[in-house]
């Protein structure tokens, strides 16, 4: 725990534990980070704080991040997502959840969620939001979207021929919110 880099929203501690310090929260009993930045313990006043040096890169509005679909709901994805190396400036992050809500991710009108998007797929997307609770983001340009697919079948990867999907294993066509850096073409 102790230099571990945190994002907003991410879990530091228990209340029995630590008293929240700066830059924290409490809910429940546990102790959340409400920051970007280094996690660090001051066991001495038995406290626990989230400090925010200067020499460290933070995820921001406009970074773009990978994530791992992890639930698909009528309104939103929630994505397990990490940066990637930036412009020789590493972005060392934890995982974190974030949200994609339905009216970010095209410009064309999405009727639903569970057409665009299924459990495990891979997503580039772009922060649009860091607050307290999470990150939100959005996928609604060429660039962003799915770029890596598994058959709903037989979970092979799924290989991109014009708009659409295809496995070559079952030959089950599928349909995505698909990046133009889809990986499989
Ligand atoms: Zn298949």
């Amino acid at each position: 725990m102790v230099d571990k880099n945190v994002l907003p929203g991410d879990f530091l501690s228990t209340e029995e534990e630590f008293e929240p310090g700066s830059n924290t929260f409490a809910e429940n009993g546990s102790i959340f980070s409400n920051s970007v930045g280094k996690a660090v313990k001051d066991s001495k006043q038995k406290t626990i704080l989230v400090k925010k040096p200067k020499d460290i890169s933070v995820a921001d509005v406009g970074d773009i991040v990978y994530g791992e679909v992890m639930l698909v709901k009528d309104n939103s994805v929630q994505l397990s997502i990490f940066t990637e190396p930036s412009e020789g400036n590493r972005k060392v992050l934890s995982r974190t959840i974030a949200s994609l809500p339905i009216r970010l991710v095209s410009k064309d009108y999405v009727k639903n969620m569970r057409d665009m998007f299924k459990i495990g797929d891979l997503v580039k997307a772009k922060i649009v939001s860091v607050k307290p609770y999470g990150i939100d983001v959005r996928t609604n340009e060429m660039e962003l979207g799915v770029i890596r697919a598994f058959c709903s079948c037989c979970r092979q990867p799924l290989h991109l021929f014009g708009r659409q999907l295809k496995c070559l294993r079952c030959g089950k066509g599928e349909q995505r919110k698909v990046s133009q850096d889809y990986a499989l073409k």
